[in-house]
């Protein structure tokens, strides 16, 4: 369906949040295929780190918003205004942006802002500096460039149907999601990206799911998030706090039975919840799951579809510091 291309996933980074527990990023993931690039989330972070990795707004095509907690969109304002216009090498084509559309579960719901709407408000509480720029540094205006979606779910939240369904398609890429679990948040998705060297799926935010399960069926990586439990019930957090943790991520262990049921070929870790080592995180996501795991650290590059690259990846990855 693709013609040929070349693949790479980058993690920009892999810290949950909105609590800074280390040096890593906020969650945010790139997909490069043939040197143009789709974004997933924007946390804390990822605009330095979208430039450190070479990754310039003039080949960003489209931008993927799992959910919106704000520790996977918080640098979204940030990323369009540094990554737009010749002056910066950025965009000057229409960028597409997708993400949750409001929240119908919540009975203030309607009152709430969705991703176009999010996108509408930052470009009127920015006009005064989006003014400015294009008639004093020539940019071209940046609303004719931005273009928001709330995705469309073509299923029941009751799961009835199915749950994988295309969200864009392009000539490099197709986009799929799923529902996932991340009460009470909803929808949350995660997503998939299928080239023609493979794929990469994302779990976004999300409990163990089933839908994930099939979202994810023979990909080649999958990026799952997981969380510590046992950090925050040590470090003496309310118990409110960790019954979300508990209800609405996965443990590490969880992150290996997704990847085995999904017969994904190698299991990134990212969005980490909590402390723990690279060796505890690792050994725990092995201990139910036969295949490669690397304990993603911000900046990493993945080849997507080469035979030797989950091999060279789990190398690369083990030279990476531990930080505790
Ligand atoms: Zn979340």
């Amino acid at each position: 369906m693709f013609t040929h291309s070349n693949t790479q996933l980058i993690t920009l980074g892999t810290a949950a949040g909105p609590a800074i527990r280390g040096n890593e990023n906020g969650m945010a993931s790139a997909v490069v295929v043939d040197g143009k690039h789709y974004l997933v989330d924007f946390g804390l972070g990822c605009v330095r780190a979208a430039h450190s990795a070479g990754l310039r707004g003039q080949d960003l095509v489209a931008g993927f918003i799992t959910h919106l907690h704000s520790d996977h969109v918080g640098e979204l304002p940030a990323y369009l205004m540094w990554n737009w216009g010749e002056p910066v090498d950025g965009f000057t084509e229409p960028v597409s942006i997708f993400g949750p559309g409001q929240d119908k579960n919540r009975t203030d719901g309607a009152e709430l802002a969705g991703t176009e709407q999010m996108l509408t408000c930052i470009l009127e509480a920015f006009s005064y500096d989006l003014s400015i720029r294009v008639t004093d540094e020539a940019r071209p205006p940046m609303s004719s460039l931005i273009s928001a979606h709330d995705i469309d779910i073509p299923v029941l939240p009751d799961g009835s149907g199915s749950t994988c369904f295309t969200v864009y398609e392009d000539d490099r890429v197709r986009v799929s999601a799923a529902l996932v679990d991340h009460p009470p948040v909803f929808p949350a998705f995660a997503f998939r990206f299928d080239t023609a060297d493979g794929s990469v799926t994302f779990s976004g935010d999300t409990a163990e799911s089933t839908a994930l399960i099939e979202l994810a069926q023979d990909t080649d990586i999958l990026v799952h998030e997981a969380v510590n439990l046992d950090f925050f019930t040590a470090a003496g957090f309310d118990p409110t706090f960790i019954n979300h943790q508990r209800m609405s991520h996965t443990s590490p262990e969880g992150a290996g039975r997704v990847a085995e049921a999904s017969g994904a070929q190698h299991l990134v870790l990212s969005h980490l919840a909590g402390v723990a080592t690279q060796q505890e995180w690792q050994a725990r996501a092995q201990s139910t799951y036969s295949g490669p795991v690397t304990v993603a650290t911000s900046g990493q590059t993945f080849t997507v579809g080469t035979p030797t690259a989950a091999t060279e990846a789990v190398l690369k990855s083990n030279e990476v510091p531990v930080e505790a």
